[in-house]
């Protein structure tokens, strides 16, 4: 029995964050590595601020082979690592742990989830607005920046923290109260639609599509968001966070197993899931 495990490791992943809400990322990964037909499983792990520097060392003894890595590690996370992809050092922040070469180290597989998600949208995109400064706003700009968007502008409800990440990405700020324009793409990266007390809110008036080419919103638990459904009741073409999640869930996959999964059968598991669980 014995020898039988460590010829054939069970691989063990997991998600940390503080608190550890309903993630979909154990439904995701569980079914890659059914679908995959790997041994492992993937859990989560509720962990506090406090108790990271342990749970880094639990994991290089251990050798788990992945983390998915979300609020409020996704910078602390950096200093436990032995390196980090250019897309990491890009945004500042990871949100996927894996090995190579006995070296642990740090993604960010958001930004490619944004990358994907605008696949053959992102062409002509002339101008574009990241509502949100926050981690999720970082990785649009870094996703932006590879779409070789050249006009790219935040705003945020804090707009020190908007000047800040304008700075740092050599973008422009824009008031909060100014946001209302003619913009090729906007990208939400609030939390405002997400099931909870910010379900009913939207960052976006519904008479304010007027010159909007695109809206992408990365909340996407609802699918359907009051900003999307006014976006759709506007004409105006919607992407779904789901979309992002799924890809940004595919790459981590990836990084871990070296697999690729079918991105449309994994959708649907998502699909699945959301219409039993109303979201
Ligand atoms: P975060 O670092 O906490 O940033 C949240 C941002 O939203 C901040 O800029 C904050 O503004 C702003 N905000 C919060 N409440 C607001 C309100 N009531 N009105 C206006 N602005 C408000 O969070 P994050 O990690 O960037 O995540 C943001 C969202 O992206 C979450 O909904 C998350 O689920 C989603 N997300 C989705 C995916 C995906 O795969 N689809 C991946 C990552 C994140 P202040 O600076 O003023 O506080």
């Amino acid at each position: 029995m014995r020898l039988d495990q460590e010829k054939k490791p069970q691989g063990q992943y997991g998600i940390i964050g503080w608190p550890l809400g309903h993630s979909k990322s154990p439904l995701l990964h569980n079914w890659g590595l059914k679908e995959a037909g790997l041994t492992g499983l993937y859990v989560p792990w509720p962990t506090e601020p406090a108790k990271l520097p342990a749970f880094m060392a639990e994991v290089r003894a251990r050798h788990i082979r992945g983390v998915s890595v979300t609020i409020p590690h996704k910078q602390a996370v950096m200093r436990h690592l032995d390196g980090l992809t250019d897309r990491a050092k890009a945004v500042g922040a990871v949100n996927t742990l894996f090995w190579r070469d006995g070296a642990l180290l740090g993604d960010n597989t958001d930004v490619l989830g944004i990358v994907k998600a605008l696949e053959g949208r992102g062409s002509g995109l002339k101008s574009a607005l990241v509502l949100g400064a926050g981690g999720a706003a970082r990785a649009a700009c870094a996703a932006l920046r590879e779409l070789g968007v050249a006009d790219v502008a935040v705003a945020n409800r804090t707009a020190a923290k908007a000047e800040k990440l304008a700075a740092d990405f050599g973008l422009r700020a824009v008031p909060w109260d100014e946001r209302v324009r003619a913009w090729s793409l906007i990208l939400n990266t609030t939390p405002l639609g997400m099931q909870g007390e910010h379900q009913d809110e939207s960052p976006w008036p519904a008479d304010g599509f007027a010159g909007v080419g695109l809206v992408f919103d990365f909340v996407y638990n609802p699918v359907r968001t009051r900003l999307l459904a006014e976006a759709q009741e506007a004409g105006v073409g919607c992407v779904s966070g789901l979309t992002m999640f799924l890809h940004q869930g595919l790459a981590q996959f990836e990084l871990w197993t070296g697999k690729k999964l079918d991105a449309r059968r994994a959708a649907q598991v998502l699909m699945a899931d959301m219409a039993l669980t109303g979201g």
